[in-house]
Order: C-alpha cells, then sequence, then structure tokens
C-alpha cells in the first residue's frame, strides 16, 4: 500500500507502553534536533531529580490542572497510571500548525485515541520494546518508583502493549539514537529546520 505523503505542518503523536524509553527518546529529540518543537505537557506529578518547570513539564497542582481542564485548555488529558493528570495545553499546539509547522506530542495511550477523535489527521506512532521482557528489565532497572507502583505501571503496559494495531507506525526502542532519527525522518525534519522530503 502506498503510504501516505508528507504534511510538513502535522501533528505527531508518539505514545507506547510505559518505560519502553518515551522520555529518553523525547530528550534525545531535545538534545540532538533542538529545532523540533515539543509540546511541553502539564502534570500534577511532582518534578523527578533533573526535571524543570517549563522544559520537561509545566508542574501544576491540582486545582490548577482542574482549571485548565474546565476551561477546555487542554488539547487532551488523561489520568495516567490512575495517578496524576498528565495533559497537552491546546494553545502552543494550534498555534504552531496554524503557522504550518510540524509538532510532536509525547503522551499515553488514552491521550492518543483523544486526539485521533480530535484530529484523526496526526500521524501516531507506536513506541514499541524490542520484547515483552526488555520491557518488564526496564521498568525494574528504573528504580524510580516503589514496587506498587511498578505493579501498577506493569499492569498499564500489557493492555498498552496490544494497542499497537491503532497506530500508524510502529518504531522499535532497540537503540535510542535509531529510534529518535527513525521518528524524526518520519516527521520529515530530519534536516536543521527544513523538511527532508
Ligand atoms: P512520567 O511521569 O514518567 O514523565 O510520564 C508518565 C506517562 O505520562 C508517560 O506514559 C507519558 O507518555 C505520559 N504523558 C506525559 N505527558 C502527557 C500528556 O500531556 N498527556 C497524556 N495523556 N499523557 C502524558
Amino acid at each position: 500500500m502506498a503510504e501516505r505523503p508528507i504534511d510538513r505542518a502535522r501533528l505527531t503523536v508518539l505514545a507506547g507502553p510505559t518505560a519502553v524509553g518515551k522520555g529518553t527518546v523525547s530528550a534525545d529529540v531535545r538534545a540532538r534536533y533542538p529545532h523540533v518543537w515539543l509540546s511541553v505537557s502539564a502534570t500534577t506529578r511532582r518534578p523527578r531529580p533533573g526535571e524543570v518547570d517549563g522544559v520537561h513539564y509545566h508542574f501544576l497542582d491540582p486545582d490548577d490542572f482542574a482549571g485548565m481542564v474546565a476551561s477546555g485548555e487542554f488539547l487532551e488529558w488523561a489520568v495516567v497510571h490512575g495517578r496524576n493528570s498528565y495533559g497537552t495545553p491546546r494553545g502552543p499546539v494550534e498555534e504552531r500548525l496554524a503557522a504550518g509547522r510540524p509538532a510532536l506530542l509525547e503522551i499515553d495511550l488514552q491521550g492518543a485515541r483523544q486526539v485521533r477523535q480530535t484530529m484523526p489527521e496526526a500521524q501516531f506512532v507506536f513506541l514499541a520494546p524490542p520484547s515483552w521482557e526488555e520491557l518488564v528489565r526496564r521498568l525494574e532497572g528504573r528504580g524510580t518508583e516503589d514496587a506498587e507502583e511498578r505493579e501498577r505501571r506493569l499492569a498499564t503496559a500489557q493492555v498498552e502493549m496490544a494497542a499497537a494495531a491503532e497506530f500508524d507506525r510502529t518504531i522499535i526502542n532497540d537503540d535510542v539514537t535509531r529510534a529518535t532519527d527513525e521518528l524524526v525522518s518520519l516527521m520529515g525534519v530530519d534536516q536543521l529546520g527544513t523538511p527532508s522530503r
């Protein structure tokens, strides 16, 4: 089947199971492709060491987050792992696309499904681990969550793995640099500031 031509003002949505390395791929996009515009999500989660407000997330208290939900300021939002809320502020994404520039969202599966409802023309990319065993190893190796939280995230990941078929493309995260390059190439922005095709 012929692939869809790259739309240069397109929204790309990267999702995938927990601990697959979405955050690492995003960080690599920021570091090596600073011209690629990545949406900064809002969250009620507390910052982890090294995370900077306004760069990695907008860290909000639950009341402020609820206020943004009530006033329709999120393109999508979800409670992730049954605990914290995460959402994509609508304004910056719409401005970016209106200016004819591509944009990238790194969000969870529930959020990706919401975007599919409202912006079906977006490109949906699933980041997959090389294997389930590797995903479990990565989740256990991260060491930032307690045992109960790890169990919760594993349960979420199992359901999320089944969702790959809903996506336009799958990228296997066998190597972060390679996966990032593939993602940026799919966005058509791998040359500095100019669409690659
Ligand atoms: P973490 O707390 O490890 O940074 O992220 C937890 C999960 O939240 C990840 O699966 C990440 O993709 C997801 N996430 C981050 N930002 C957003 C967002 O704006 N919307 C949604 N729906 N999920 C998000």
